[in-house]
């Protein structure tokens, strides 16, 4: 019988549970979760911040990688290694926090060789959303010496994961951080230069000197903003997030004047063709990008306490989740 962190609209919120079978979702494929990982929108999830939870009781969970074992779909059979992220899992569908799970078979990918369910969970949403970032920015026509490329929410899992991969992709990365003290690890990870958050959080011009060729931005907001207006002439900008605020107080001077990009990355509902082709190009980035990644690794009853942690801006890196 699998245990699960069960999100109730009554308190305590948060509580372990031991399902029985028959409490599973009726779904084709019967998943035994390896791990599970904390993202921002679990972090909300969790504590009850934001409309991420559709319904209730809700195991949530965005994310997870394991081995199927038992499946009605022809797809998939018992022993393959899954990948399950996005279609609106651990929000209006039961999710990751689990020792296991019954899910539907067009939510999964199969878990890329050489890539264990443990390495791709210390990827996760953030590292695919990081990777699916990077792609776009290069099919807009980026690339490594167009110029320099910043990196907002750099010592968050998108922002960390996005940071390595384009250092790794042989781009100048500028990492813009609210945590100094992670200065020296997000070098390690391959940034070329580290900026103070602060420096970005205030109303700028429409237009300021011109500095990147691209970004990838976590935060939104203020900042989001700011970058746009200091963008080069046709550089190109990837919003992925808004741990920082949603609004966007801008004008349409970047755009009209400099021919600035602003490109829209979803995770979620992305095809499974380019998720399968994130997940592969992901399975063959050198094992040196994950040996510098900075890994918490939990169990579900640590969930709810890492989930204030990181609404609280104190989580850096990745935040793992063992459920077992
Ligand atoms: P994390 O909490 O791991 O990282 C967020 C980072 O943003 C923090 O580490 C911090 O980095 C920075 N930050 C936090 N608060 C603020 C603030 N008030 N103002 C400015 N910066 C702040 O979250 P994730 O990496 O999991 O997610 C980041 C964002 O991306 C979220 O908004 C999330 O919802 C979104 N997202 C979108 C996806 C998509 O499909 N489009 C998929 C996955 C995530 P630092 O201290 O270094 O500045």
């Amino acid at each position: 019988m699998p245990r699960a962190l069960m999100l109730h609209d009554d308190a305590p919120r948060a509580r372990l549970e031991t399902l029985d079978e028959s409490q599973l979702p009726e779904r084709a494929v019967r998943v035994a979760i390896d791990y599970s990982d904390l993202n921002y929108k679990d972090a909300m999830a969790v504590t009850g911040h934001g409309k991420i939870v559709r319904e209730y009781p809700l195991v949530p969970g965005i994310d997870f990688a394991g081995t199927v074992t038992d499946s009605t779909d022809a797809r998939f059979a018992a022993d393959d290694r899954v990948i399950l992220t996005g279609w609106g899992v651990g929000e209006r569908h039961w999710g990751g926090f689990a020792e296991a799970m019954r899910v539907d078979a067009d939510w999964l990918v199969p878990c890329p060789q050489p890539l264990s369910t443990r390495q791709a969970m210390l990827f996760g949403t953030a590292g695919l959303t990081a990777m699916l970032s990077v792609m776009r920015l290069k099919e807009a026509g980026l690339g490594p010496g167009d110029g320099p490329v910043v990196v907002t929410g750099a010592s968050g899992g998108v922002g960390s994961w996005a940071v390595s991969i384009l250092a790794h992709e042989g781009f100048e990365v500028h990492a813009i951080t609210g945590k100094p003290e992670q200065n020296a690890w997000l070098e390690a990870l391959g940034a070329h230069a580290i900026l103070s958050r602060a420096n970005f959080e205030s109303r700028g011009r429409p237009l300021e000197s011109t500095q990147w060729a691209g970004a990838v931005d976590t935060v939104g907001g203020q900042i989001l903003a700011n970058l746009l207006a200091q963008m080069n002439y046709a550089g190109k900008v990837a919003a992925v997030g808004l741990a920082g605020d949603a609004a966007l107080p801008t004008t349409v001077m970047p755009f009209i004047l400099r021919g600035v990009s602003l490109l829209g990355v979803d995770s979620v509902y992305i095809p499974f063709d380019r998720r399968r082709a994130a997940w592969q190009r992901i399975a063959a980035l050198p094992n040196a990008l994950l040996s510098h990644m900075h890994v918490e690794e939990v169990g579900l009853d640590d969930v709810p306490d890492r989930a204030h942690a990181m609404l609280e801006g104190r989580t850096h890196g990745r935040v793992l989740i063992d459920p077992r």
